[in-house]
Order: C-alpha cells, then structure tokens, then sequence
C-alpha cells in the first residue's frame, strides 16, 4: 500500500491487489514506529494520521520472572515523534489508501487474489488474479510482490527462499479490556510460558508464545490448563477468563524467519515479508515493510516514469534493504535462542540475560534497543515527488 501511494504520488500508474474485502485481520500487527511516523511526517500526513485513535507508547517494560526489565526508552531517538503509535494496521492501511485514492494514478482492487504470473522469455510482464467478477489479467512494467510471509508471487516467480527457522509460534485471541487495567502494553516470560498484551482500546490482543509444533499438546492439555496458563501470566484477567470459550477462539499464528536469495528477476520485485518474512520479535516487521517500500520508490520511480526497470535497478533496492533485514533477522533470532525457547522450554524461573542485567542497570543502554527497533539501520527518507494530485 505504502509503495502504490509513493508511486501514484509521483504520477506512476499503479494497481493494488487485495485479496481480502477489507484490511480487518485481527492478526495484522499494531506498532508504527517512530522511522515511519517520520516518514508520515516527511510526506506531510502525520497530523491527520495521529488523529486516528491510537496510544502512544514511549517506554517498554518486560518482565521475565521476577524481574521487571524497562527494555526500551525511545525520549531519545533522533524522529520527531519519540514514540512507538499502537494503531490497528487495518487503520493505517485504510489511511494510506484513501490517501492514495486522490491520485488519479493510484487503483485499488479489493477481492483481487493474484494467482500466477504471466512470463514471456523469461521477463515478468503481468499477473494473473481472481475477483469475484471473474479472472483478471494485468499487464505491468513491473510486478511487486508484497503479499506476505506466505507470498504467493514469490513461489510462482521460483525465487529461491533462505529459511533462517523460527522456534515459536504465536496463540492469538482476545480479552476485554476493562477499568482498572493497565494502559501498558506488555510482556511476560515465566517457566514455559509467556505472553505479549497489546492494548486495542477496548479490549487487548493477546499474543501467547509456545514452542514450534506446540499446539497439538496445548490442546491435548485442554481449556482450563490453558486458561490457568494465562492466568499465571496475566492474574487480573481472572474476572473474564471464561470470555475464551473453546479454542476456536484461539488462532494459530505460525511465525517464519527467512529472507530470498535473490528480491528480483526481470519484471519482478519482492518487498516486505514476501522477500524477507520476520518474526513478531521487536515488532518491527511493519515498519521494514514500509522502509523496503520507501527504498522501492526512490531508486524505481523515475526510471519506471521513463520507461522499463532494469535488473541493476532491481538489485539495488535489494543491495540497499538487505543489511537493514539482516540486522534485525539476527537480532530476533538472538532473542528467539537465547531467550524465548530456554525459558519456553524450562521449568525453572527465568532470568534476564547478562545483556538486558546491563540495560537494567545502566539507563543510557535502554537508548540502543530503542535506535535499533524505533528507527532501524539506515533509515529511509522519501525521495519521491509529487507529481500527481
Ligand atoms: C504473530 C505475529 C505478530 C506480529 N506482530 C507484529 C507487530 O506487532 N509489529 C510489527 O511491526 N510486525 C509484526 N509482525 C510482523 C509483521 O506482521 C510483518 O513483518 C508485516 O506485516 C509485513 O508486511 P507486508 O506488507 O510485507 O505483509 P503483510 O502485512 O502480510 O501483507 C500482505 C498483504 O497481502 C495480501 N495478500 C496475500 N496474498 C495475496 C494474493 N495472492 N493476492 C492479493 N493479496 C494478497 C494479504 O491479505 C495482506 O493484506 C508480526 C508477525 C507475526 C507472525
């Protein structure tokens, strides 16, 4: 959405497929960090933007067994908006494509599933889509792929897939929110188990943590081991526990961490989670999303507005994003092995590794995970004009 906006703002026909009918995933993620709040900013959104309900969150606290670790202080970040935005990403989308619909340029197809490519000697010239009204053709001087960690574009374009593995998967359902409680978001690791909780106003999406594969002994376990499980984790949830009712009201999220070897071939280009799938550790995989999408833009839009893109301008939006992703990558996979399967694996209480001891103890360290979460490596500014309006 945000690379369609960027291209029809800069007068390039573009059409967005949507597979849904509308943006209302209850699995999408909630973090708009402050590199894309900049970005909001820079395109001259971001008063309108931060009028969509949302909670502004400037400090992040964890607590692993005992210990309530304040991981994350973004007071320092060198963004305008020192704050992560808690705003449902069906908001954020719904807001990037009104925005782009004042361009006579941008093309939203909602219910639009791409389903193949056409490829002609070889060159990506097109894809194929079904709407309800019927298959649909399109032809296009490039095609993207940014459908996601399950991307259907990538797997018809053959492009090889790295997996870097990831030994957790996410349980995801809903607790209301009611007075009294916290307005923090927050995280817990006890003894093999551990929950985020992310405020969404009136009631909080909660995100449980089990070992790859662990759903099946989950179930076998049964409703009320799970439920005591959360209770563990989250007490004040007592009074309303019952509001999971069977375990149809529990999703199955499966978390990936992989990355393609090559973004691109002629014609084609992934982004986002399509080229590199990242896990919800850090809450960051949104806002490289959008950073991929910004890079696209700067280095595709002019030679897209003259004519054909090459294969070296292709590659350059990879050779541009890649070391960003992989900063990240590793770090999730760091904290994926170093902490989350120990302590999900374990039956003694938890405790902070040495490196989140020191950022305990030394409040200027709380600055560091905040740069490399809130603003990334080699952060993105748009370069992009606007030619249409
Ligand atoms: C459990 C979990 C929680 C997470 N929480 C967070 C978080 O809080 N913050 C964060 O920053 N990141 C989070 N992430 C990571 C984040 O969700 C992704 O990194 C991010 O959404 C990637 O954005 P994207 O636009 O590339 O793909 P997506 O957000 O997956 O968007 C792909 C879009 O393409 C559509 N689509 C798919 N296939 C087709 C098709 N064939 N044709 C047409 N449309 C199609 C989908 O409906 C979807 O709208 C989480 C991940 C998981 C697994």
């Amino acid at each position: 959405m945000m690379l369609g906006y960027l291209l029809a703002r800069a007068g390039i026909d573009v059409v967005v497929l949507e597979k849904h009918a509308d943006f209302l995933r209850d699995f999408r993620g909630d973090t708009v960090h402050p590199s894309t709040l900049e970005l909001m900013r820079e395109l001259g959104l971001l008063e309108e933007f931060l009028k969509l309900p949302h909670s502004e969150v400037s400090h992040l606290t964890f607590q692993i067994g005992a210990e309530h670790i304040p991981l994350v202080d973004f007071s320092h970040v060198p963004t305008h908006c020192k704050f992560v935005a808690l705003m449902p990403q069906w908001d954020f989308l719904n807001f990037l494509a009104a925005h782009g619909k004042r361009y006579p340029a941008f093309h939203l197809h909602m219910r639009a599933e791409a389903t193949d490519l056409i490829i002609e000697n070889d060159i990506v010239t097109g894809l194929r889509a079904k709407t309800p009204d019927g298959d649909l053709e399109i032809r296009a001087d490039l095609v993207v792929g940014c459908d996601g960690r399950h991307s259907t574009v990538r797997e018809r374009a053959n492009l090889v897939v790295e997996d870097i593995g990831a030994p957790i998967d996410v349980l995801w359902f809903r607790m209301s929110r009611r007075d009294g409680d916290t307005e923090e978001t927050t995280g817990h690791i006890e003894a093999g188990k551990m929950m985020i909780m992310l405020n969404r106003g009136d009631y909080w999406q909660c995100a449980y943590v089990i070992p790859k594969g662990g759903i099946e002994g989950v179930k076998r376990e049964g409703l009320p081991a799970f439920r005591a499980r959360v209770l563990e984790l989250s007490p004040f949830l007592r009074d309303r526990i019952d509001e999971i009712k069977s375990f149809d009201d529990v999703k199955l999220l499966t978390v990936a961490i992989d990355r393609l070897r090559e973004w691109h071939r002629p014609g084609l280009l992934c982004i986002g989670d399509a080229a590199h799938a990242m896990s919800p550790v850090g809450g960051v995989g949104i806002n490289l999303a959008v950073q991929d999408a910004v890079a696209a833009a700067n280095i595709l839009a002019e030679p897209l507005r003259v004519g054909t893109v090459t294969r070296a301008q292709l590659a350059a939006v990879q050779a541009r994003r890649a070391f960003p992703m992989r900063v990240i990558q590793r770090m999730q996979v760091i904290v994926q092995n170093r902490l989350l399967s120990p302590a999900l694996s374990s039956s003694a209480r938890p405790k902070p590794p040495f490196v989140l001891r020191l950022i305990m103890w030394l409040p200027f360290l709380r600055g560091l995970p905040a740069r490399i979460v809130g603003v990334g490596v080699r952060p993105e500014h748009v370069r992009t004009p606007e030619r249409a309006a």
